[in-house]
């Protein structure tokens, strides 16, 4: 600000009080005060006047000096405590309002005090309110005067579209519009102009990819006036994406559902309702998806079938779980009736109760007749092999019976001194005939076995016992040979096997380790246990070996392998029939081998307690001691288990009136019942030589043997067994493990009876 002094325009009011602060301006007051005063001194000097006027005119001249100095200091103290008003600063001394100039500057000072106060509390409230605005989360809030012009625009919301609040306060939406959303600037307007009019709008609007939801209101006064319009603006691009995304998402769920095969349907859980359907379901039903929503199955289907899906939707809600019917009849409006595999799933909400019911459903019909078909082609081919097993064992049968007559004659023929022609001829006869029996026996085990008809009696039978006698069977043919048997004790080990059978099985594996030998080789049988309750028979040999592509086919029917070519002689049958038994008694076999080097087949069997251990364990006791009581009464045991000789025998020992006799072959045993006429025939049904129950027919039919009780033992304890060997007229049957106490009764009872004797 330049000096008031050095400027000629009229200066403000305030300035004129300046004047009279200014010390050099008080001078000249004075000058204009003293200088005509003295000139009237002067005059009145020169006309001589009198002392009086002129003390006179130096009292007006001294209160003159007085008042001027007295208004320019406080003018200068007044325009003072202005500047220290103005800037905030405390007042020099209190202003006086006696006088005129005091009271000015008193009112002034009042007014100007309200007006800062007033002042500082707009400047404060609006700072708030603008604290407030810029506060405003993610979004933009601003004022706009009647000419559309922003007064204020705040708000976190501005920074990501780019703006700042200087960009857009005092400019009109408009200009701004124009900038940002030309494209609707007009309808904006519209809308502000609307708002100053009173009235609200909502729209969205996209700004710098950024979506916004604003809202334009009218701000009104306290007497409903409108003063301003205000915009409200809330950045919901977050929300849109989001939404976007979760259209997205049901638009993907929705084609997956589609798209899907099988039918999809859901029904309101309160009414069973169907809500929705699958364009796999308007297709197997045949209805437009208008037609089957809204409706329950009773609209849709015969009453039957409704109530078969209703009662099962109402299990789904009621259990609250997945329910799944593996075949339901359903009709349909163009494809007639067909089957389907549904699942029904409760959909729950958040409290567990369900809601929804989801089902899907497989169309199976056409699955379902395949199956039929292939159940029907199978069951053909079922009785096909039936027949074909028939016809062996029939066949079978009816060759035996010629063959034996071959093979008797031939054998005659042999024993009738023949030349060396005749002989060499009848040795060929024989040997065919032997080969012909032996794979007519062969075939009709296998038959029986695929046809299940195969009868086993399976007991505890001695390991050993087993391989002694197999192996003393095959002897002749290795040591021909030159080949070394070596059979390790199996430490009295037991298994449960049917004992004619395991022995057959041995003997094939024995023969062909003798068989595919080679000239001087080994043949190695060892026995260990796999498990505590498994035993392993093992049977290795040294011989020929099998290659790797012939051992996917080694227990096959009829399949020799390449052997047929090799001289060797063989039915093909042995391995198959060998694995057969050993499966039906619960084993398995196994092979290893190397070509070259040798072949190795594993039987593996379930252990067995021995007889006589558990006649110890259970009825305890002592070894009798050597009688001198002659006995008087004779029992005998056909019986070709050794293992159960031994426990009759140890039974019995206690007992030295009994006389024990044995056979292991039925043609011995009824040899020894004629000429001993024992007091008891215990008769094992499975005997090498004969069935037991035609033994028993020939000791009824022997007019000497016909009165001896005869007593059955037998491991099969099938009723219908038991039955007719009853009928047939034994007096009793055991079952094997053999029932100690009952045989102890028999035993009683034989011994109260008087003595048979021959
Ligand atoms: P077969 O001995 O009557 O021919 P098998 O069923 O017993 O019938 O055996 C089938 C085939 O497996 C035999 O022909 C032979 O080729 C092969 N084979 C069986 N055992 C042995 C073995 N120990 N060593 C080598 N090859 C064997």
């Amino acid at each position: 600000m330049e000096a008031a002094g050095g400027h000629s325009e009229s200066p403000e009011p305030r300035r004129l009080s300046a004047l009279w602060a200014d010390r050099s301006l008080r001078a000249k007051g004075l000058i204009v005060g003293v200088v005509p005063v003295g000139a009237f001194l002067l005059t009145a000097y020169l006309a001589t006047i009198e002392v009086g006027v002129i003390a006179g005119f130096a009292c007006s001249l001294a209160s003159i000096v007085f008042v001027t100095t007295s208004v320019a200091r406080r003018v200068q103290r007044n325009e003072e405590n202005a500047r220290r008003l103005a800037e905030g600063l405390p007042l020099l001394a209190p202003i006086s309002g006696r006088d005129e100039v005091g009271g000015v500057a008193l009112a002034l000072h009042r007014a100007s005090a309200v007006l800062t106060e007033r002042q500082a509390a707009l400047a404060e409230s609006e700072a708030m309110y603008r604290t407030l605005a810029r506060n405003f989360p993610n979004g933009v809030v601003g004022l706009f005067d009647h000419d559309l012009r922003f007064t204020l625009m705040e708000g976190k919301g501005l920074e990501p579209i780019g703006f700042t609040k200087e960009r857009l306060e005092g400019r009109t939406i408009t200009e701004v519009g124009e900038e940002l959303f030309p494209a609707t600037v007009r309808v904006a307007e519209a809308q502000y102009r609307a708002a100053l009019m009173g009235e609200k709008s909502t729209t969205e609007r996209l700004v710098n990819d950024h979506t916004f939801l604003v809202q334009i209101v009218p701000v009104r006064s306290d007497t409903g006036e409108v003063v301003a319009g205000m915009l409200v603006g809330l950045d919901i691009t977050e929300r849109k994406d989001a939404e976007e995304e979760l259209r997205r998402a049901e638009a993907f769920l929705d084609s997956v559902v589609e798209n899907i095969p099988n039918m999809v349907f859901v029904k309101s859980a309160d009414d069973l309702r169907f809500v929705r359907f699958n364009r796999a379901g308007e297709e197997l039903l045949g209805y437009p998806r208008r037609d089957l929503l809204g409706k329950n199955d009773y609209d849709l289907f015969p009453p039957e079938e409704a109530e078969f899906f209703t009662s099962k939707d109402r299990e789904v809600l009621e259990s609250g779980r997945l329910v799944d019917i593996a075949e339901e009849r359903i009709q349909t409006r163009e494809r007639g009736e067909r089957f389907l595999h549904t699942r029904k799933i409760p959909i729950l909400d958040a409290d567990g109760h369900p809601v929804y019911l989801l089902g899907i459903s497989e169309d199976i019909t056409d699955r379902r007749m395949a199956d039929a078909q292939i159940r029907e082609a199978k069951e053909a081919a079922e009785r096909a092999n039936r027949a074909k097993d028939e016809f062996l064992s029939r066949m079978s049968h009816e060759l035996r019976t010629p063959l034996n007559a071959v093979l008797g004659f031939a054998q005659i023929l042999e024993m009738e001194d023949p030349t060396p022609d005749q002989r060499e001829s009848v040795r060929q006869i024989l040997a065919a005939g032997r080969h012909l029996l032996g794979l007519i026996d062969e075939v009709l085990d296998v038959s029986r076995i695929a046809t299940g008809r195969l009868s086993l009696s399976s007991e505890a039978v001695s390991v050993t016992d087993a391989l002694t006698e197999a192996a003393d069977l095959i002897r002749p043919l290795a040591v021909e040979r030159g080949i070394r048997l070596h059979i390790e004790d199996a430490d009295g080990l037991h298994v449960l096997a049917d004992r004619q059978r395991l022995k057959q099985v041995l003997l094939n594996l024995l023969s062909n380790g003798v068989k595919y030998n080679r000239e001087g080789g080994d043949i190695l049988v060892t026995s260990a246990h796999v498990t505590p309750e498994r035993l392993a028979i093992r049977v290795a040999d040294t011989g020929v070996g099998i290659g790797s592509e012939a051992m996917a086919r080694l227990f096959d029917p009829f399949d020799r392998l390449g052997a047929e070519t090799s001289g060797v002689e063989g039915t093909g049958l042995g391995l198959t029939l060998s694995k057969g038994l050993i499966e039906a008694m619960g084993g398995t076999v196994k092979a290893e081998s190397e070509a070259g080097a040798g072949s190795a087949f594993t039987i593996e069997l379930g252990l067995a307690e021995p007889p006589v251990d558990r006649f110890e364990r259970e009825w305890g006791g002592h070894e009798a001691s050597p009688s001198q009581v002659t006995p008087s009464r004779t029992i005998l045991y056909i019986e070709d288990n050794l293992s159960n000789l031994r426990l009759i025998e140890r039974i019995i020992s206690d007992r030295p009136q009994i006389r024990l006799l044995s056979a292991m072959q039925a043609s011995l045993g009824l040899e020894l019942a004629r000429d001993h006429l024992p007091d008891l025939v215990l008769l094992d049904l499975h005997l090498p030589d004969m069935a037991g129950d035609e033994a028993l027919r020939r000791l009824r039919q022997d007019p000497t043997t016909r009165t001896i009780p005869v007593v059955m033992i037998s491991a099969d304890a099938t009723q219908a067994q038991i039955d007719r060997l009853l009928a047939a007229g034994a007096d009793d049957y055991l079952t094997k493990p053999l029932d100690v106490k009952r045989f102890l009764q028999i035993v009683e009872a034989m011994l109260d009876r008087e003595p048979a004797g021959p």
